[in-house]
């Protein structure tokens, strides 16, 4: 393999494998629980501790986001809960105030057990992000690449610095980026999460997470959490993923033109109030989406319309749009966000979310201008 090779490359060979007994290109499906006990112990032991030497997927990851290690979940909320445990008692965890919703609410109650503290703030606004963290007590900076449902950009270096000069570590959940777009460690991040359920798996058939990190310290803790909880990446879902992986850049590549594409057609219409997508030049993080994206500017958006009865009526009046929540499947979706969200929402009542897929662009921009003129 190339010295340094492009995401492309990794994806597409999934790191230039080879299976060492039969000279496959693509890893075997193995699904035993238990192993033999052989001279000097065995190569892996009972299934819910995962392999002892690290499975398919965690390397996958190691050099996706150029990691030291990663630890792969069932779940991205299994991800999440073991990055809690790991944490000291009675620390202080600052967290993304306007990301995805049911991590504020979980990460919140994971915490309370443990005496962790978990207060939400505007990441995206460093004064307040700097205002917020408290040196010597904050043990975690929780961040979002880019935030749900509005997509906005925090400033990874930034808030590493941020992290770095208070004690403190720096989570980035980049699930809505993928590392085709970016690789949150190369800005100084200590801990990637992914929700591979979504763009990773890329086809809206398995739950899977990880974590990627900078550092492997904590790897074993996290691995012992994860063996305590039950909590391993079942063999078929790895391998469906690996299967899905594979395509991750030419997806991406294709869902973020097309979503550009469609943030650009909404921007231009008059019954349109504001469209929510860091690729368009008015956006407010334009400039620091262009530092720190690749590849394009993500295939998430929303945008908002005049009134809560309007956004209802053209959620529910798209056709090639799937009125469904989740995102980065081959599908495109639309969603009225805070009826999905619920009680306690912070998202406006008249916004709409789009996760675009792989249709032809044209198709999903006459289906939402039937939608909305309709
Ligand atoms: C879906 C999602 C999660 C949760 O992941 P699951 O795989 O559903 O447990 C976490 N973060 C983001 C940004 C998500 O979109």
């Amino acid at each position: 393999m190339a010295v340094d090779p492009h995401i492309d490359t990794i994806l597409a060979g999934i790191g230039h494998f080879t299976d060492m007994q039969t000279g496959g290109l693509v890893p075997p499906l193995h699904m035993g629980v238990t192993h033999v006990l052989g001279e000097g112990g065995p190569a892996s032991g009972y299934a819910r501790s995962g392999p002892a030497d690290g499975s398919h997927f965690e390397r996958m990851m190691i050099l996706a986001e150029k990691g030291a290690d990663a630890v792969g979940f069932a779940s991205g909320a299994s991800a999440a809960q073991a990055a809690v445990a790991i944490l000291p008692e009675g620390c202080h965890l600052l967290m993304e105030a306007n990301g995805y919703y049911e991590f504020r609410d979980m990460i919140a109650r994971a915490g309370a057990v443990r005496g962790i503290m978990v207060e939400t703030v505007d990441l995206c606004d460093l004064d307040t992000a700097r205002a917020a963290v408290r040196p010597g007590q904050t043990a975690l900076i929780w961040a979002e690449l880019p935030t749900n449902p509005q997509w906005r950009v925090p400033d990874i270096r930034a808030l590493s610095d941020l992290a770095r000069a208070a004690g403190a570590a720096l989570l980035v959940d980049s699930t809505a980026a993928t590392p085709v777009l970016c690789r949150p460690l190369e800005h100084g991040a200590d801990i990637v999460l992914h929700s591979a359920t979504k763009f990773l798996n890329g086809h809206g058939d398995l739950t899977a997470g990880a974590l990627v990190l900078a550092d492997a310290e904590n790897s074993m803790a996290l691995k012992n959490y994860r063996t305590a909880h039950g909590t391993v990446l079942s063999p078929m879902s790895e391998w469906l993923l690996l299967r899905g992986i594979r395509t991750l850049a030419v997806r991406m590549e294709r869902a973020c033109g097309s979503a550009l594409t469609i943030a650009e057609w909404l921007a231009s219409r008059d019954d349109v109030e504001v469209v929510y997508y860091p690729g368009l030049p008015q956006s407010p993080d334009f400039d620091r989406a262009s530092r720190q994206f690749l590849h394009g500017f993500g295939s998430m958006l929303s945008f908002c319309v005049s009134s809560r009865a309007k956004a209802a009526a053209v959620t529910k009046a798209a056709k090639v749009f799937r009125q469904s929540t989740s995102l980065g499947s081959t599908e495109s979706l639309i969603e009225h966000r805070a009826v999905t969200e619920g009680v306690g929402t912070r998202c406006p009542d008249t916004l709409i979310r789009l996760s675009i897929g792989l249709e032809h662009p044209s198709d999903l921009i006459a289906d939402l201008a039937d939608a909305m003129d309709g």
